[in-house]
C-alpha cells in the first residue's frame, strides 16, 4: 500500500492517537536494511523538485509538527538533502513577536508560504495556535477554538492558488521521548538542544496529545491532508515522509517547460560563436609560437623576455613587440580576420 494512503488522515476520521503505533517499521529490519529504498527516493525527490522549480506553476509547503526531541529538524535536514536548496525556504515559528502578536495568526504564516516553484518547510506552524495555545490557554477558548475553521479556509486559499499542502504529525512515544532528551545530555554535541522547557512541556503531554487529536481531526481535509507519521524509528521517518512527497509528486505528472526562444535560430547563433572561438583560438596559438624566443637568440636584446613584452635595446631604448607570426594565416581563418594579423616584419 502506499504511504501516503497509509499514513494519512482521512477526512472526517476521528484521531486517537493510541491507535497508532509510533514504533512501526513496516516491513523493514531496520536502517540498512532500509538504506537503499532512502537513496533511492532521495534521488527521485531530487529531480522533482527541480521539475517543480523549473515549471514555476506550483509550490509545495511541508508543515512539520510533533512534540519536542520529535524529530522536525532532522526531517528538514533529510528533505533539504535532496533538494537543491535554490528552490527551498525554511521558516521556524517560535512565540510570536509583539509585531506578529498585534496581526491576526494567520499573518506571519502567509507571508512564508512558498512562491510558485518553491517547497517551502514548516518547523512548526499556524497549528501552534490550536495546540501549545489551547494546552497552556494563551487564549480564550472561544477564540482558539474558531481556529480550525479559519485554518481549514487558509489552507484551502493556498491550495486554490496552487500550493500543495502536506502535514506531517511525527508520532514519537514518550518513552522515546525521555531517550532522546538523555541523549541530548550525554552528547556534548546535542547539548545546545536542551531547553528549560522540554521538562516543563513534558508534564503536558497528555493535554498536547488531545490537541493534536482534535487538529488532526478537524483539519485534515482533501485539499490539505494530514499524515501520522511512525517516528520512534528516525529513519523510517525520514523513510516515509520522503516516499510521501514522491509520491505526492509523482501524482501531479509535471513535465520540464518548452524552451522560450527558437531553438533553430540559438543553433545557428552557437555553431556561429563556436567557429569564431575555434579561429580565435588558432589565432593566438599561431601568435604564441612565432612569438617565442628563438634558441640561437641567446644574445639578442630582450631574449628570455616575456612573448609579447616589449624589449630594450643595449641603450635602454624599447625596441617594439614580438616579432609577428610568419607564413600563412592558420587554416580556417576567415577572410577579414587577415587584418587582425600584425604586418609582416621587413627582412
Ligand atoms: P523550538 O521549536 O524548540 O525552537 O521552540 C519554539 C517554541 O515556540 C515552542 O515552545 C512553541 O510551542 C512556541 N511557539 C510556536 N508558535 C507559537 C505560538 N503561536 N504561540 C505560542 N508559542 C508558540
Ligand atoms: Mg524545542
Amino acid at each position: 500500500m502506499k504511504y501516503t494512503k497509509r499514513f494519512r488522515v482521512n477526512p472526517g476520521q476521528r484521531v486517537r492517537l493510541k491507535d497508532f503505533d509510533p514504533k512501526f517499521k513496516d516491513h523493514h529490519e531496520g536502517h540498512e536494511a532500509a538504506a537503499d529504498e532512502i537513496e533511492r527516493d532521495q534521488q527521485k525527490l531530487r529531480g522533482l523538485q527541480e521539475l517543480l522549480y523549473a515549471d514555476r506553476q506550483s509550490s509545495l509547503l511541508i508543515c512539520l509538527q510533533g512534540l519536542d526531541a520529535g524529530g522536525k529538524d532532522g526531517t528538514i535536514s533529510h528533505i533539504l538533502g535532496a533538494m537543491n536548496p535554490q528552490g527551498c525556504r525554511v521558516t521556524g515559528f517560535r512565540e510570536p513577536s509583539v509585531e506578529e502578536q498585534a496581526h491576526d495568526f494567520l499573518w506571519r504564516i502567509h507571508s512564508a508560504a512558498p512562491a510558485r516553484g518553491q517547497v517551502a518547510i514548516f518547523n512548526r506552524s499556524h497549528y501552534e495556535d490550536v495546540l501549545v495555545v489551547r494546552v497552556h490557554d494563551l487564549v480564550p477558548k472561544a477564540v482558539w477554538s474558531r481556529r480550525y475553521d479559519q485554518i481549514n479556509a487558509f489552507e484551502k486559499e493556498l491550495v486554490e492558488n496552487k500550493t500543495h499542502v502536506l502535514k506531517f504529525f511525527l508520532h514519537i512515544s514518550k518513552r522515546e521521548q525521555l531517550r532522546r532528551f538523555e541523549q541530548r545530555l550525554d552528547d556534548p554535541t546535542k547539548r545546545w538542544k536542551i531547553s528549560e522547557s522540554d521538562y516543563k512541556e513534558r508534564e503536558f503531554w497528555t493535554d498536547y496529545v488531545a490537541a493534536y487529536e482534535a487538529a488532526l481531526t478537524h483539519c485534515s481535509t482533501a485539499h490539505a491532508p494530514w499524515f501520522v507519521i511512525p517516528s520512534d524509528h528516525k529513519w523510517f521517518r525520514n523513510l516515509a515522509i520522503g516516499r510521501i512527497v514522491v509520491e505526492h509528486l509523482e501524482a501531479l505528472d509535471m513535465k520540464l517547460p518548452e524552451p522560450s526562444v527558437d531553438l533553430r535560430h540559438i543553433r545557428r547563433e552557437y555553431h556561429a560563436a563556436k567557429r569564431l572561438s575555434t579561429v580565435r583560438g588558432e589565432l593566438s596559438a599561431h601568435i604564441r609560437s612565432a612569438s617565442a624566443p628563438r634558441r640561437d637568440s641567446t644574445t639578442c636584446a630582450g631574449a628570455g623576455r616575456r612573448p609579447g613584452s616589449p624589449g630594450r635595446s643595449p641603450a635602454g631604448a624599447p625596441v617594439g613587440r614580438a616579432s609577428p607570426p610568419r607564413g600563412r594565416p592558420p587554416r580556417g581563418t576567415p577572410p577579414n580576420a587577415s587584418r587582425a594579423l600584425p604586418r609582416s616584419r621587413p627582412r
